[in-house]
């Protein structure tokens, strides 16, 4: 197996935390490398040859399914990676029967917290972490769900046991958790992981979720849990109208057009010390051609604003 960090004989690039690349065998520190969040069969992402052609460095991937992870098919994706000079920063996982129609369904279908699916569901996201060890990546990341109000109630106090037997098995295989942001607020999240006690759960920021679940305010949130943040989304919305929102989606929008303030996002990110990869997200699927097309929009937007801020 491959470990982080290792440059490779054909010159593969491979991670090194989320700042440091190995290329060639020369180490290079970089900035807020631009990213794409990217699907192999299963989950909302561009596939892997729009971030070649956009000349993207550096990918983030929802797991695939089941019956493709295994060795191989990490190594033909690595194999596809190294020829684009990709580098995999981190595995997401989802799970069947998940759904986003609506927020009331995405809180009883999405994540651990579920309680009927749970137990299978850490089960799979282990074999997911097994997955992601045959990619050379030290970081997978999950949609936990919406985590229980009621930090005294058996729902919540069983997803923080079984969040860190999750941990245990993450920190075997030498990787850390990233929580995707937007299911709770600031406050609640930080709660929730001081609760689980465990020093490889970190957060994956996402701005726009908390706009679209309407939880938080992206920028205010950042600041609060800045200290844990190890890996980001860059993606936009626009709240639900006032008397909808937390109930009512709002809108996913191109980058720069919604709520976020990018400008300020990259500027709240440098002031609290990330560095890592700015990895762009556009959940339209099903429109590939307006979904490439955005992610283009969102590479140049982002070199713009690294240029100004970085
Ligand atoms: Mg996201």
């Amino acid at each position: 197996m491959r470990t982080a960090g290792e440059s490779t004989d054909d010159g593969a690039i491979m991670p090194l935390l989320n700042t440091s690349l190995f290329i060639r065998g020369v180490f290079i520190m970089t900035k807020w490398p631009i990213g794409v969040f990217t699907s192999i069969d299963a989950g909302l992402g561009v596939h892997l040859d729009v971030a070649a052609e956009l000349g993207v460095p550096s990918v983030q991937i929802h797991a695939p399914h089941q019956n493709t992870r295994n060795p191989e098919a990490a190594a033909e994706f690595l194999g596809k990676c190294a020829d684009s000079g990709i580098t995999v920063t981190a595995v997401f996982g989802g799970f069947e029967g998940e759904s986003y129609a609506d927020i009331a369904t995405t809180a009883a279908t999405v994540g651990l917290v579920p309680e009927e699916t749970r137990a299978g569901r850490v089960q799979e996201m282990k074999e997911i972490s097994d997955f992601t060890t045959h990619l050379g990546c030290d970081t997978v990341a999950l949609h936990i769900g919406f985590v229980p109000e009621d930090r005294s109630s058996g729902s919540y106090t069983s997803l923080v046991e079984c969040t860190r037997d999750l941990l245990d098995h993450v920190a075997g295989n030498g990787q850390q958790l990233n929580l995707e942001t937007g299911q709770e607020s600031a406050e609640h999240l930080l709660e929730f992981i001081a609760d689980v006690e465990r020093d490889n759960l970190f957060i994956n920021f996402d701005p726009a979720n908390l706009i679209l679940y309407g939880t938080d305010h992206p920028i205010d949130a950042l600041i609060k849990v800045g200290h844990l943040v190890r890996s980001v989304h860059c993606k936009d919305g626009t709240y639900a109208p006032v008397a909808g929102r937390g109930t009512d989606w709002g809108a996913e929008v191109p980058l720069g057009e919604g709520d976020v303030g990018m400008l300020t996002y990259l500027k709240v990110l440098d002031s609290i010390g990330y560095t890592g990869p700015l990895t762009i997200e556009r959940e339209i699927a099903e429109d590939r051609e307006r979904q490439k097309a955005d992610i283009g929009a969102a590479v140049s937007l982002l070199e713009s604003l690294r240029d100004q801020v970085g």
